[in-house]
């Protein structure tokens, strides 16, 4: 299909459709829109370095008239995720974007943040009535570990989620050599996000974007989550031919946590995203396929 004149990719079989993986699904796109390439945090393993910094001309008409003609073109513009760096660092901006959302008429667009998650500017921006769901990280269970990681002081206050609603609220956790890289340490972080009662944890194996992230390299299979107690894998969220999800249950004291590992089989898979960085639209996330 095309948008102003040039051919873009778009999802048109879903991945995660109870009992029919790989069935036919109205063509979509989910939008990646980049406010800012700066964060609060200093993670040794971030893969945003190299990025422009966006948020100093973001063009918000131009976002909204991408909006416009993919709705033209009937393609189904299936989430709006608004993303960095961390997108609190720009605040004011990112009240400013999904304003401009609800005025053009596009409230049923569904709006998800991508954050850290644990500093006070981050939770500000959490508590945002607007948000359909929140992404944040949160990669160990002990308090000092997390300091560790994000490079920076983790207040005890942040994981009280004062004024957030968990219920919108996904734990993606990275799996890093000496913090959560076992069946045990694993088990200790599903124990630690099902009291905190945030209802799904995702864990995530690191991109290898630099020395660091090489030498604390663990993969998905290393945790060997079917073989933690309490672990069910849940057959009715399919695998699709393309994206290899893993979905589990984590059932305990009555409390349930929905648990995912993501495992990309097909790389092109994701490229059927935009993203837009307030000034060119592009196609997935690599730094040429400009579309406008
Ligand atoms: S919180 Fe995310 S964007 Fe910020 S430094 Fe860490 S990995 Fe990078």
């Amino acid at each position: 299909m095309e948008i102003f004149g040039k051919e873009i990719l778009i999802k048109t079989h879903g991945c995660n459709v109870l009992n029919e993986p790989g069935q036919r699904i109205i063509p979509s796109v989910n939008i990646f829109v980049k406010v800012t390439n700066q964060c609060n945090a200093h993670c040794v393993f971030c893969s945003n370095a190299g990025y422009k910094n966006a948020s100093t001309a973001f063009n918000i008409p131009k976002l909204m008239s991408v909006i416009h003609e993919l709705k033209d073109s009937n393609i189904y513009v299936n989430r709006i995720n608004i993303t960095g760096g961390e997108p609190s660092i720009v605040s004011p901006l990112v009240y400013k974007i999904l304003d401009s959302i609800d005025e053009e008429g596009f409230n049923d667009v569904h709006l998800h943040l991508n954050t850290n998650g644990l500093l006070p500017q981050s939770q500000e921006l959490m508590k945002y009535e607007r948000w359909d769901s929140i992404s944040m990280s949160l990669h160990h269970y002990d308090l000092e570990k997390l300091s560790e990681l994000y490079g920076c002081a983790i207040p005890q206050s942040a994981l009280s989620f004062a004024g957030i609603d968990l219920q919108i609220l996904n734990a993606s956790c990275n799996l890093i050599k000496g913090y959560i890289d076992s069946p045990g340490e694993a088990a200790k972080m599903l124990d630690f996000v099902i009291d905190l009662g945030i209802p799904r944890i995702g864990f995530v194996a690191l991109m290898k974007v630099n020395d660091f992230c090489h030498r604390h390299f663990i993969d998905l299979e290393d945790i060997h989550i079917d073989t933690i107690s309490h672990v069910y894998f849940t057959k009715s969220m399919n695998r699709g031919s393309d994206c290899k999800c893993s979905n589990y249950l984590y059932n305990k004291n009555l409390k349930v946590l929905e648990i995912y590992m993501r495992n990309y089989s097909n790389p092109m898979y994701c490229e059927s995203s935009l993203v837009y960085d307030g000034e060119n639209l592009r196609q997935g996330f690599n730094n040429n396929n400009i579309i406008c």
